[in-house]
């Protein structure tokens, strides 16, 4: 039984560990180089790695592509210090025909994690070998036992552990926002007179970053939990909250920080009022669909937590599973205090069991990853692919109702064909 005082926070989770249907964290890529303007994302794996990025990017042509896979050979498997001489070649090639590159990742995966290549000696070597010019940095994207939004989590962790230290007392805003959404949430701290704010990653490589005992940090995104664990051994403390989506969860993500620069009720008030009353109307608008009906989750993104938060009490949902790959309770802590409701929290996955128990639950709205959403919609279920909501802007008030619309859409769409068909 939950206590009603903490929400669902302290709830048991049903643990899962069998077969999983996710992507993996070379996905990442397709956002963080839009983020990252002078970065390129050298991937080390295989042509399915190439596959899989080229198809996640969609087919775009650029005059100077940000991201490549270096592909290993199997002749690769029997010749590690082959491979690193290959991989040595190649970065000099790809630095010296462009100077614009400041920032080089050098991003592991799963072959190049079975046959133990050590990227990160690799970005040792090749960051002296550059430097100043050129820093090297590795990370992993593989897909063994991670999700996609792991690649980002792992990137902006090998960043912080690399960022020089500072004492300054500032806010860091981890997380890789769109560029419309950063900016309302830096517009809307300024004018609360929070600062100096810094945000992980930067633009660019000569953007300002450090990091300290006398630094505080808001996680922008429920997924981060290598870049907390990092900022944190670098003495940076978190300002806890629930997740800037909807009016509720940014009013609760900005109050946290408020609270600790003290900025006082009336100025909280003063900036917050319009945007939060646009916010409240443009959800009860867009999610008129939803109220009354029942969710079901599948772990996928790692938003699912925070997503059910904003669908349950803002929508006026019922949330029935909520599956997340991890349930890490210092960052989803928060949101899982504003879950009212009685759903089974799972954590992990076995595809067919939790297939089972939806296919039983038969939910109004599933959300899921793109592996699933089809053969769900052909038995009879309205899906939403999860993976949508890391390309689309959906923090912050002025996102609210579009997040909402994402929902309420499959909803409409499932309506409008029965009405068809009933007709
Ligand atoms: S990193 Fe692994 S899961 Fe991802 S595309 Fe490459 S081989 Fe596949």
């Amino acid at each position: 039984m939950k206590d009603l005082a903490t929400g669902c926070r302290d709830v048991p989770l049903l643990r899962e560990r069998g077969q999983r249907e996710v992507f993996c964290g070379l996905t990442a890529i397709v956002w963080l180089h839009r983020k990252m303007q002078d970065a390129f994302f050298l991937v080390v794996g295989s042509r399915t790695c190439a596959h899989l990025l080229q198809s996640a990017a969609g087919v775009m042509i650029f005059a100077e592509p940000r991201f490549g896979t270096l592909i290993l050979e199997e002749t690769d498997l029997a010749g590690l210090a082959d491979a690193h001489d290959e991989l040595d070649r190649e970065v000099e090639k790809l630095l010296s025909r462009r100077s614009d590159i400041r920032r080089l990742f050098l991003v592991g995966s799963c072959p190049s994690e079975v046959i133990k290549l050590d990227l990160e000696k690799a970005a040792e070597r090749l960051s002296a070998r550059h430097a100043p010019g050129t820093r090297v940095v590795n990370f992993s994207g593989s897909g063994i036992e991670t999700t996609f939004t792991q690649g980002e989590d792992a990137c902006l962790a090998a960043i912080a552990q690399g960022l020089p230290a500072t004492e300054k007392r500032q806010l860091v805003l981890a997380g890789a926002l769109p560029d419309v959404a950063q900016r309302q949430a830096l517009d809307l701290l300024e004018r609360m007179g929070v600062g100096p704010v810094a945000v992980l990653p930067t633009m660019d490589a000569g953007d300002p970053l450090a990091v300290g005992t006398n630094t505080v940090f808001a996680l922008v995104q429920p997924f981060l939990a290598e870049t907390h664990a990092a900022l944190v051994r670098r003495g940076a403390r978190h300002i806890p909250a629930a997740f800037p989506f909807g009016e509720q969860g940014t009013t609760a993500w900005l109050r946290a920080i408020a609270r600790e620069f003290g900025v006082d009720d009336a100025t909280f008030e003063t900036v917050t009022a319009a945007p939060r009353d646009r916010a409240r109307r443009a959800v009860a608008r867009a999610a008129e669909p939803l109220s009354g009906r029942s969710l079901f989750l599948f772990p996928d993104s790692q938003l699912e937590i925070p997503l059910a938060r904003f669908l349950t009490r803002e929508c006026g949902m019922r949330a029935i599973e909520i599956g997340t790959p991890y349930v890490h309770r210092d960052i989803v802590g928060p949101d899982m205090e504003l879950i009212a409701d009685d759903p089974v929290f799972s954590e992990g996955q076995d595809v067919e069991r939790q297939l089972d128990r939806a296919r039983a639950a038969c939910p109004d709205l599933t959300v899921c990853g793109l592996g699933l959403a089809n053969p769900l919609e052909a038995e009879g279920l309205t899906t939403k692919w999860a993976i949508e909501l890391v390309f689309t802007p959906i923090h912050f008030y002025e996102q609210a109702g579009d997040l909402a619309g994402l929902f309420s859409r499959p909803i409409r769409r499932r309506e409008t064909l029965r009405l068809e068909m009933a007709g």
